[in-house]
């Protein structure tokens, strides 16, 4: 993707801070908008890998846990991944991007994964995005902004501070309707 196309993107994300309520413990949030991103081309890498982290997150659903999904992606090839169940594994930190992280790690035989990259469909929580750290990600890629526990974007920027001893690339709002839709229709179903 060009830069150009990133950034594109990260505006886009932006703009939908706001569309999607907390996904952890939160019972309601706002209808996804339509007509955003751009149905009908040709799909990016990233929006096919983000298909793939979608396809977690209707497992997680199908749990009964709040659907979000992530893979993590090494030269290509997807090496890892996991949907949230903290409640199914009675373990707080049970969330998609930790068990995605834990099967790549596992994969390659190291707890370093230097150009790998972490596709999920919300944006990580502060906890996510210091396992991301831990991992010396690449790259973190997400769908849907959460304004609530966001620390990518929205409450806090912890992939991008300097002052830590790594920082990953972000890239938000790949496929959010999408990614957004399946948190609303999850609670919606549970009410
Ligand atoms: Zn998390």
């Amino acid at each position: 993707m060009s830069g150009s196309m990133a950034r594109v993107r990260d505006i886009l994300a932006d703009r939908l801070d706001g569309m999607v309520g907390a996904v952890y413990g939160r019972d309601a949030m706002p209808p996804p908008q339509e007509g955003e991103g751009g149905e009908g081309s040709v799909m990016s890498d990233d929006e096919e890998f983000m298909g793939l982290a979608l396809e977690e997150a209707r497992c997680a659903a199908a749990d009964g846990e709040v659907p979000i999904g992530a893979v993590v992606v090494l030269d290509g090839r997807v090496i890892g991944r996991g949907h949230n169940r903290p409640i199914g594994a009675a373990d707080p930190t049970a969330h998609a991007e930790i068990l995605a992280l834990r099967e790549a790690a596992g994969e390659i035989k190291n707890y370093r994964l230097p150009r790998a990259v972490l596709y999920v469909t919300v944006e990580p929580c502060p906890m996510c995005c210091g396992a991301a750290l831990q991992a010396r990600l690449a790259r973190v890629v997400y769908g849907a902004p959460d304004p609530k526990a966001g620390a990518a974007r929205s409450l806090y920027r912890l992939l991008e501070d300097s002052r830590l001893n790594h920082e990953a690339t972000v890239t938000g709002g790949v496929r959010s309707e999408e990614c957004a839709a399946l948190i609303t229709e999850f609670f919606r179903a549970r009410r």
